[in-house]
């Protein structure tokens, strides 16, 4: 069985290494290089640099936990990027080998379909080879979105493709749109030092992540000096060499060096042929798959940003691992999409699964609601992070059905709720559990004893 696989990010990579511990003869075509969006200028990086930010606060703060820093402490930006740059070449590195290991083969090159078994790569240099499997997976991944009016020029006017690799570090600096990416961004460049001002339509920032969670981590952003316009869009940019003005549609006007459009993602299908070949749409340029991740020409499955639903590096490598499968097995798996798991890695950190209490209300779902502030917590005393809440929602049967959490380590914490909801478990079970003290998991029991009005620690 031959597998090809076009694109080599999260959700393509893994998707090869599955159909090779399957037993396939696998190839993976790759544009550019293996990682994908995912670790060369997305999830990866902005963590790398985040964890620098994080050091610099730490180390600010050290007089507040007994320990004497001598000397200015002051970022190092060019090293910064440089560390970052390292940790995903080794990261890029770690695909090859294991690529190698498990006797995947990659071309470098765009594919193109030609026909449902049929690729053609163009190289570099220009030379086309064609690549013929049995099975296909579609991995394209995406692009940044830049509508219509945004004046992109890749030099002051940039998307996350480039602000991750600056040469230099902006003064100042505009991002249109404070989503999850435009947040983590922004508070990376105002903890080095950047005026950052951020521009958001919405209402608040976080797009549809808990509201109450939302407002926490913007008090958190005005601590950081992070000017942030709520309900406010860009109508005009004016962009000079050394700055760019944006009038906004308030009357107001903002003017920085720097403006970055984070204003979405969106399926990257130019060219690919998957038009040509038949493949039935969605919505907004996606590609329809049905439950088994197969489009609608059979043996060619599309998996990650290209598909509707989250675009998100973990949903893209459950899909890897479920297309790899059925390619190989024939269909049978699907995808457990009840709990995917949404993180944003600002201090403090923010994460939800499942329903948010918005939603509940929205909707009119009777629902029950569990609380616990980190402040309450002993092991929150003792590592000195006491910003932020948890928040448990379980339906009128006690099935966890959500959880919204702001705080320290929210986002490895979040996996046990994940779990909860992915397996539908009952709030009182999950209290019963023993956790381990001190630890910031805790909270996550208080919060689920709230829910029935038995938190011992409630303040
Ligand atoms: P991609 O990672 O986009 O990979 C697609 C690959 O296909 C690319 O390497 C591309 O070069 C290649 N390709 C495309 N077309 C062709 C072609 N015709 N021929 C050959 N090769 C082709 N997600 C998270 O879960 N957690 C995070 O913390 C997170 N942070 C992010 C931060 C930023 C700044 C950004 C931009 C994104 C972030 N994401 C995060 C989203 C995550 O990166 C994507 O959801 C994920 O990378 C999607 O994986 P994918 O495999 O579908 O596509």
């Amino acid at each position: 069985m031959k597998v090809a696989v076009i694109g080599g990010g999260p959700g393509g990579y893994v998707a090869a290494l599955k159909a090779a511990m399957l037993g396939a003869e696998v190839t993976v075509i790759e544009k550019n290089k293996l990682g994908g969006t995912c670790l060369n200028v997305g999830c990866i990086p902005t963590k790398a640099l985040l964890a620098s930010a994080d050091v610099l606060r730490t180390v600010k703060e050290a007089k507040d936990f007994g320990v004497v820093v001598e000397g200015e402490v002051k970022p190092d930006f060019d090293a910064i990027i440089a560390r970052k740059q390292k940790v995903t070449d080794e990261l890029v590195a770690g695909i090859q080998f294991l690529f190698d290991k498990r006797g995947v083969k990659k071309i470098d090159g765009f594919g193109k379909l030609v026909d449902k078994n049929t690729i053609e790569v163009t190289k570099a240099d220009g030379t086309v080879e064609t690549v013929v499997a049995d099975k296909i997976i579609l991995a394209n991944g995406s692009i940044p979105t830049v509508f219509p009016g945004m004046p992109y020029n890749g030099k002051n006017v940039i998307t996350s493709d480039e602000v991750l690799s600056l040469p230099k570090q902006p003064e100042s600096l505009i991002i249109v749109g404070g989503g999850v990416i435009g947040s983590e961004i922004g508070q990376f460049f105002a903890t080095m030092g950047t005026k950052v001002t951020i521009v958001e339509m919405a209402p608040q920032i976080l797009g549809r992540m808990d509201s109450e969670a939302a407002k926490n981590l913007a008090r958190q952003f005005k601590k950081d000096k992070i000017k942030v316009m709520t309900g406010v869009g860009a109508d005009n940019y004016i962009v000079n060499d050394d700055s760019v003005k944006i009038e906004l549609n308030n009357g107001k006007s903002v003017e920085a060096e720097m403006v970055l459009l984070c204003v979405g993602r969106r399926p990257n299908l130019a060219n690919s042929g998957v038009e040509e070949v038949g493949i039935e749409m969605a919505p907004r340029g996606f590609i329809q798959v049905n439950e088994y991740l197969e489009t609608s020409v059979e043996g060619i499955y599309a998996i990650g940003d290209i598909i509707p639903g989250a675009m998100l590096a973990h949903v893209a490598s459950a899909e890897g691992m479920v297309a790899a499968a059925n390619a190989v097995k024939g269909n049978s798996e699907t995808v457990n999409y009840k709990a995917i798991p949404s993180c944003v890695y600002t201090e403090p950190e923010v994460s939800g699964v499942g329903v948010t209490e918005d939603e509940l209300k929205a909707n009119g779902t009777p629902y029950h609601v569990g609380r616990f502030e980190f402040r309450a917590l002993g092991k929150a005393k003792a590592i000195g992070k006491l910003q932020g809440f948890i928040k448990v929602m379980t339906d009128e049967d006690d099935t966890i059905i959500g959880a919204s959490l702001v705080g320290p380590h929210v986002t490895d914490l979040l996996t046990e709720l994940s779990l909860a909801v992915g397996l539908g478990l009952k709030a009182k079970d999950v209290g019963k559990v023993i956790h381990a003290h001190p630890s910031l998991s805790e909270g996550l029991m208080e919060a689920i004893h709230d829910i029935h009005g038995e938190c011992v620690h409630a303040i």
